[in-house]
C-alpha cells in the first residue's frame, strides 16, 4: 500500500499528527508495535502535567497554548474529559534558584515567560502556601510560590485514544502491533518494511518515542539517552486535606531533589508522585518494569514524608515509564540527515506530552503548506 504519509509510532506525538494530518484530508496510515494507548512507552499513568509558562524556554509557550486549545476541541469532538485545569502550584524552600529541565532557574524563568506573554499567575509567600495549601507541609518562613490557575493535569491514555479514533474516523489506517524494521528510501519516497510486509509513502513522520535511537541510528542512538522513570500512587490517611484547592505540584529543591505530584483523581484515594531519575539508563528493550519495595521506600522517605501532609506510606500503585533526553533537554523535530523524507519527532526530555497536540498540528500545517503553523526551528538536530 502507498500513503501520502506514514507515521511509526502511535503514542502521544504519533496520535497528534495522525489526527491532524487525517482531518486534514491527508491519505496517512499509523503503525505502532504495540496496540496503543498501552504502558511500555512514555505515555502511561493516567497523568501528565501541563503549564502554560514554560520554563523549559519561550519557544515551548505557543505551543502549550495551542495544546490547551486542541484539548477542549478534542474533548467537545469526542464527550471525554482530557484536561483538568485544577491549577499548579510550584514549591520552594527558598528563593535560590533551581536547575530544572535545563535551565538554571526554573521557577524564575517560569515566572518571567508568565509575565511576558500575559498568562496569569501568582508569587505566594509561606503564609499564604500554608493557609491556601495544607497539604504541603514542612515549608520554613523563606518558602516561596508560584502558583497558574491555568495549568493543570492531562489524561495521556484517554487523549491517545480519542486522537486514534477521530483520525481512524477521519480516513487513517491504522497498523497496530506491526513494528517497523527498517526504513529505506527511493527515489520520490520511502519504503516503511515492517515484520507483517512493506508500505510506502511520500514522506515517514516517526514518532518512535523511546525507540527512536535504536531505529534511526545515524546520530540518533548517542543523542537520544533512554532514562527509567518510577511513578508511585501512595495511599491517603487524610483525604481532606487534599479535598480543597488541589492543583498539580512542582517541588523545586536547590539539591537537584525536586520531585513533582497529582492530587487525587475522582474516586481515588491517593496521590501520584515521582522525582526524576537521569542515572538509570539504557537499552529502552531491557528495561527493568518492576518496582521494588526499596524503591517505593525511599520515595516515600525521601520525598513523600518531609514534604506532603496526610499520605500514607502505603503504596497502591506503581509504574515503569521511561524518558528519551537530549543533551540540553530541548526537543529534537527535524529531518533525519541521512534519510531524506524522514522527519525525527522526539520531544521528550520529560516535558513532552502537554506539547503533544500541538506539536501534531504544527507538523500536519507544514506538510499541508499551510500559514500560521507555530514555530517549530528551535528543535533542529544540531550539526
Ligand atoms: C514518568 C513520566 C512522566 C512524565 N511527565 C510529564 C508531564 O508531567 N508533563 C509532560 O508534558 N510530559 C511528561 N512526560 C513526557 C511525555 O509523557 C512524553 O514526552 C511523551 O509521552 C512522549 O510521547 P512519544 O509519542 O514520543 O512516545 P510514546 O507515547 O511512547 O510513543 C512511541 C510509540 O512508538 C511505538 N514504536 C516504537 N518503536 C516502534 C517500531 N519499531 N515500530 C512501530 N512502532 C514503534 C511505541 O510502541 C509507542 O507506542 C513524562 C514522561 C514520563 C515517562
Amino acid at each position: 500500500m502507498h500513503y501520502d504519509v506514514i507515521v511509526i509510532g502511535m503514542g502521544a506525538f504519533g496520535a497528534a499528527t495522525l489526527y491532524q494530518l487525517a482531518k486534514r484530508g491527508v491519505r496517512v496510515a499509523g503503525i505502532d508495535r504495540y496496540s496503543p494507548p498501552h504502558n511500555l512507552g512514555s505515555s502511561h499513568g493516567d497523568t501528565r502535567i501541563t503549564r502554560q509558562a514554560i520554563g523549559e524556554g519561550a519557544a515551548y509557550v505557543p505551543l502549550a497554548l495551542n495544546a490547551h486549545r486542541i484539548w477542549r476541541e478534542l474533548e467537545a469532538r469526542s464527550g471525554e474529559s482530557l484536561f483538568n485545569a485544577c491549577g499548579m502550584l510550584m514549591l520552594s524552600d527558598s528563593r535560590q534558584a533551581t536547575r530544572g529541565h535545563g535551565t538554571t532557574d526554573f521557577a524564575g524563568q517560569t515566572a518571567a515567560l508568565a509575565q511576558r506573554f500575559g498568562i496569569a499567575h501568582s508569587v505566594l509567600d509561606a503564609q499564604q502556601i500554608r493557609q491556601r495549601f495544607p497539604q504541603f507541609s514542612g515549608y520554613g518562613e523563606h518558602a516561596v510560590g508560584y502558583y497558574e490557575p491555568g495549568a493543570g493535569y492531562v489524561r495521556p491514555e484517554r487523549a491517545i485514544a480519542v486522537q486514534l479514533a477521530l483520525a481512524r474516523d477521519a480516513g487513517a489506517a491504522l497498523y497496530p502491533d506491526t513494528q517497523m524494521l527498517r526504513l529505506e528510501t527511493f527515489e520520490g519516497g520511502v519504503r516503511v518494511h515492517t515484520a507483517q510486509g512493506t508500505l510506502t509513502a511520500g514522506r515517514v513522520i516517526s514518532c518512535a518515542g523511546m525507540w527512536n535511537g535504536k531505529l534511526l541510528q545515524d546520530r540518533y542512538a548517542s543523542y537520544l539517552k533512554v532514562s527509567r522513570q518510577k511513578l508511585f500512587w501512595f495511599e491517603l490517611d487524610q483525604p481532606a486535606l487534599y479535598a480543597g484547592e488541589a492543583p498539580v505540584y512542582i517541588i523545586l529543591d536547590a539539591d537537584a531533589d525536586s520531585c513533582y505530584g497529582f492530587p487525587p483523581l475522582p474516586g481515588e484515594n491517593a496521590i501520584k508522585i515521582a522525582a526524576e531519575d537521569y542515572e538509570d539508563s539504557g537499552d529502552p528493550d531491557l528495561l527493568q518494569r518492576v518496582i521494588s519495595q526499596a524503591e517505593a521506600d525511599a520515595m516515600y522517605d525521601k520525598y513523600v514524608a518531609p514534604r506532603m501532609a496526610g499520605v500514607s506510606r502505603r503504596l497502591l500503585k506503581s509504574s515503569v515509564c521511561a524518558y528519551t533526553v537530549t543533551p540540553d533537554f530541548n526537543f529534537l523535530i527535524d529531518e533525519h540527515p541521512a534519510l531524506p523524507g524522514v522527519t525525527v519527532v522526539s520531544a521528550c526530555s520529560g516535558h513532552g506530552f502537554k506539547h503533544s497536540a500541538a506539536v501534531g498540528e504544527a507538523l500536519a500545517m507544514r506538510y499541508c503548506g499551510e500559514d500560521g503553523a507555530a514555530d517549530l526551528s528551535s528543535f533542529t538536530l544540531p550539526s
